[in-house]
């Protein structure tokens, strides 16, 4: 009831008040729906909604899953997931990093993988090395935990190493900026031919890695025919295909399952509007940022929108950490409460665009055909929201 109401009244999908509301009936709902289930944390600054998508895809093949598919990530979303449904016998869970710790001790997962940590949020969240602290105190509580960890990110190696069970996977990093410095001394960190510390901490050998868009792992190769775009998805199927393994899913039927996701929460969509077509990205911090410029260079036409509202982190000083200055020249628009920021951004990185604070008004100033949108948390969202509505007139 709860859940229909917040639908009613704000929108959405009210999920996060379902469960919020179990939560205060019963503080410990979070782990008593836990029980007796194979639960899957999945847990990173980046890529954590798409692979615990793919992962969901792949355990399907199994039996019903139990999954908090709308990126409500935190233990509301958790719990919520798991009353929907009671009898899924496998859970997957997306789970915001600084959660990690609290949802683990309650539903004492069968696997955590551990994606990447980068900055993000930082007047909201916590330095990269604190959070890597805390997942890393909280893993060691549950040495029968399978931890699946992303071993070209040094700050995540830094995070598990020394836990007792981890298989790591090459998922691949595109943004280094975090990891300069050696989490466990301090020291700078060499970077060729790969990474490694003075220290001794180092990039440990893959136990599933990508040849081409080939996964191999388990002792078998598997190609992957994924319909989601960019590099770093397909880390993150390589990520979800050794989770998936662990629970007991073939190589070969979790890289079937995987390739039906087209979109994921709306992002990757593509939408036609007026005499537009959009294809619409998500990027909300530098990292993120950083792998998704590569996917612009196709497009004729850039739509970029950003906001700074509670949910987005309010600084936006991390625009200076994205690597905007490779952007071709194209007709270009900056959008959303905080174009200014954006558009200032561009200015130093001497790409020509245009300032328009509505993204919808934005998009008329661009030529008809093909448009990419990138936006951030609740930017996505608004503009997501807007073109819902206007396809439904
Ligand atoms: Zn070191």
């Amino acid at each position: 009831m709860a859940a229909v109401a917040a639908r009613r009244l704000r929108g959405g999908e009210g999920v996060a008040t379902r469960g919020r509301v179990l939560l205060t009936l019963d503080p410990g709902a979070l782990s008593h729906l836990a029980q007796g289930r194979h639960v899957v944390l999945v847990t990173g600054t980046n890529g954590k909604t798409t692979t615990a998508h793919l992962l969901a895809a792949a355990l399907g093949t199994l039996g019903p899953v139990a999954h908090n598919a709308t990126g409500a990530n935190m233990a509301d979303g958790a719990v919520a997931a798991l009353a929907t449904r009671r009898h899924a016998p496998r859970a997957v869970l997306e789970v915001d990093e600084l959660h990690l710790t609290r949802i683990a001790d309650a539903v004492s997962p069968a696997v955590v993988v551990l994606l990447n940590l980068t900055r993000d949020q930082l007047d909201r969240g916590s330095e990269v090395a604190a959070v890597a602290t805390s997942i890393r105190e909280g893993l060691r509580r549950h040495p029968d935990t399978l931890v699946v960890a992303n071993r070209d990110d040094p700050v995540v190696v830094a995070t598990v190493e020394g836990l007792p069970r981890v298989t790591w996977v090459a998922a691949s990093a595109g943004w280094s900026g975090d990891a300069s410095l050696c989490l466990r001394c301090g020291r700078q960190l060499a970077t060729t031919p790969e990474w490694s510390c003075p220290c001794g901490l180092s990039r440990p050998p893959a136990d599933w890695e990508l040849h081409g868009e080939s996964v191999c792992g388990a002792g078998s190769t598997t190609p992957l025919r994924l319909r989601l775009p960019g590099r770093f998805n397909l880390g993150n199927a390589l990520a979800a295909m050794a989770a998936a393994h662990a629970l007991g899913v073939p190589p070969g039927d979790a890289s079937e399952a995987m390739s039906g996701l087209e979109s994921v929460a709306h992002r990757y969509a593509t939408v036609r509007h007026g005499p537009h077509q959009l294809h619409l990205l998500l990027a909300k911090n530098p990292a993120g940022w950083a792998e998704t410029l590569p996917l612009l260079k196709d497009y004729p036409a850039l739509l970029l929108v950003i906001n700074a509202r509670e949910a987005d982190g309010r600084d936006t000083s991390w625009l200076w950490d994205v690597p905007f200055e490779g952007l071709a020249s194209r007709p270009t628009v900056v959008s959303g409460d905080r174009a200014p920021d954006i558009g200032l951004r561009l200015s130093y990185a001497a790409v020509e665009h245009q300032t328009v604070h509505d993204p919808l008004v934005g998009l008329e100033l661009l030529p008809p055909g093909e448009v990419v949108v990138v936006a951030n948390y609740t930017a996505f969202a608004d503009l997501w929201r807007r073109l819902a509505v206007m396809s439904r007139r």
